[in-house]
């Protein structure tokens, strides 16, 4: 398949490399990075012409929408838009709308995994468009990831991310807290993850990502809470799936506090640069005012 990479940072860069190592023909297109071993264009229009599918990795919705008017007008009948940015759910529907009008099909397929998910080829799509679409890009979620699932029209690959992304805040906030209370207590950290992750309260962020630095497997708080999932982005993720709320009429009280106490950690406190599970080191220097 011909494929126009637009956004070749921490992620696009190696998902596109996967891409052209799997035998397709990959022309990518950045503002400022030029990552080694992929061919390059002068723009993102250039690179889109002729592509079957354009795949875009951009910082947010407002970047997302100028390339998709440079990119829409050049692209070929018939040719699938995917972008796999993180990025409100109205600017998915507004770009998937001005695709089709345009005689395009897009699709809305951002991802779970991180860096280290891009990089192995391991990373999870959650798709919104059409089954058509879908079915196109398949081949390619399935060398870039080890799952896609196709969540329903346009914005609900958008809407699954930031819900999943919401939970993940406040159970790492609920994870971090409580360890701070148990030390506190006067528990041990390890008893204290032997009987949680066996428990009731267990969770990704305490199972698969404990905060807690030499408790449970390996994870950005024993390397210092070097990202990881950096702060600033659960901070991101969270402004969306507050403002989602607030569009849909959601009431999301856990998840608004879960936002506040990320804005305070990112932006008043030494969060920022941080893995989003340095809340630990947070709670644990604070005491109760
Ligand atoms: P990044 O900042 O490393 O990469 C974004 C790239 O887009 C940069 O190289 C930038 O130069 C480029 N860019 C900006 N404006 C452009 C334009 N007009 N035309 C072409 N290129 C342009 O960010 P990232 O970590 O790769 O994240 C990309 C997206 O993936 C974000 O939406 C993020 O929320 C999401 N995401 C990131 C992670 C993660 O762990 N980093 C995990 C899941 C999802």
């Amino acid at each position: 398949m011909k494929i126009a990479f637009i956004g070749l940072g921490n992620m696009g860069a190696p998902m596109a490399l996967n891409l052209a190592r799997a035998g397709h023909e990959v022309t990518g297109f950045d503002t400022a990075a030029r990552p080694e071993g992929l061919d390059l264009a002068d723009s993102a229009a250039a690179a889109a012409t002729d592509a079957d599918v354009v795949i875009t990795m951009l910082p947010n919705g407002a970047i997302l929408r100028a390339v998709a008017d440079q990119v829409i007008p050049a692209m070929k009948p018939g040719a699938v838009l995917c972008d796999c940015s993180t990025v409100d759910v109205d600017s998915a529907r507004a770009v998937a709308d001005q695709a089709r009008a345009a005689g395009l099909d897009a699709l809305d397929a951002p991802v779970s995994g991180g860096i280290g998910g891009a990089q192995a080829g391991t990373l999870t799509f959650m798709v919104g468009g059409s089954d058509d679409a879908f079915a196109t890009v398949t081949p390619l979620f399935d060398i870039m990831g080890q799952k896609a699932v196709h969540c329903g029209a346009s914005g609900a690959g958008q809407a699954a991310k930031i819900c999943n992304n919401m939970i993940l805040g406040v159970t790492m906030i609920a994870t971090c807290e409580a360890f701070a209370l148990a030390d506190k207590l006067g528990l041990d950290r390890q008893k204290m993850f032997d009987v949680v992750s066996t428990s009731s309260g267990y969770s990704w962020s305490m199972n698969a990502y404990c905060p807690a630095p030499g408790v449970g497997p390996k994870s950005p708080a024993d390397n210092g809470y070097k990202p990881g999932f950096a702060a600033e982005l659960m901070l991101k993720d969270l402004n969306l799936s507050q403002a989602a709320a607030q569009s849909a009429g959601a009431d999301t009280p856990m998840g608004a506090l879960a936002r506040q106490l990320y804005r305070q950690f990112v932006e008043d406190e030494d969060g920022r640069g941080r893995d989003f599970s340095a809340m630990l080191p947070r709670f644990a220097g604070k005491s109760r005012q």
